[in-house]
């Protein structure tokens, strides 16, 4: 059977919609991961500790999960349970502290503020089929390893059959930016309510900012 994935993100505007931002100085980062093909930068400048963050409270509790631009926090209820069941790969769980939750609606103070692991999706689990996927690329891929390329729009992803080694959390080869998790991963979410959590199957998964719709060289994109 072919290996199911989703692409991860929070619920923009449910219950447990948060964002969280980071106390630090501008220095308080390591060195950008290049591809080991073509020396391209294929991170974001890594967070180095003390991890201290602020957390803006739009719903109405704070959840299991707040998505990060590189980085994203899972509650420790969350971490427990990855860590128990043996799924593979999110780098970190380095713990943070929150200096201070901002509720940004009208609303009574969250009941509960758990703890958080910064955690970091690893990069190149799986890469893009890009003949059977919509993506709208700025620039075309250069090196077949990383792929890297600015991305313009997303209608609908396949995975390269055969690319995946097994992880259940990762950064895809082609899809910079987004979250992709296994069904495995996605059965686990089910099962403990984790909430926050929003997994869309990324045959079916759309993004576009812009409406610049498919690549024109797909059925149904224009150039
Ligand atoms: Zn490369």
């Amino acid at each position: 059977m072919v290996p199911r994935f989703f692409v991860l993100k929070d619920e923009y505007r449910g219950v447990h919609d948060a964002e969280f931002g980071r106390i630090d100085d501008d220095d308080n980062v390591g060195e950008a991961a290049r591809c080991p093909r073509c020396g391209d930068f294929i991170s974001m400048l890594p967070w180095l500790p003390p991890y201290r963050v602020t957390l803006d409270l739009y719903g109405q509790e704070l959840g299991d999960f707040m998505r990060g631009v590189g980085n994203s926090l899972v509650s420790e209820r969350f971490a427990e349970a990855f860590r128990s069941e043996g799924l593979r790969r999110l780098q970190g769980f380095h713990p943070v502290e929150v200096r201070r939750v901002r509720r940004q609606r009208r609303g009574p103070k969250p009941s509960i503020v758990p703890g958080y692991f910064l955690v970091t999706p690893v990069f190149g689990s799986a890469a893009v089929d890009e003949a059977r996927s919509c993506i709208r690329r700025s620039s075309p891929i250069t090196c077949n390893w990383c792929r890297e390329t600015g991305v313009d729009s997303i209608h609908g992803v396949v995975l390269e059959q055969g690319s995946w080694n097994g992880d259940d959390i990762f950064t895809a080869r082609g899809l910079p930016g987004s979250i992709v998790v296994s069904k495995r991963f996605a059965d686990f979410v089910a099962r403990h309510g984790f909430t926050n959590m929003k997994l869309t199957p990324t045959e079916e998964y759309t993004w576009d900012p812009l409406r610049r719709g498919p690549p024109p060289s797909t059925p149904g994109g224009q150039a």
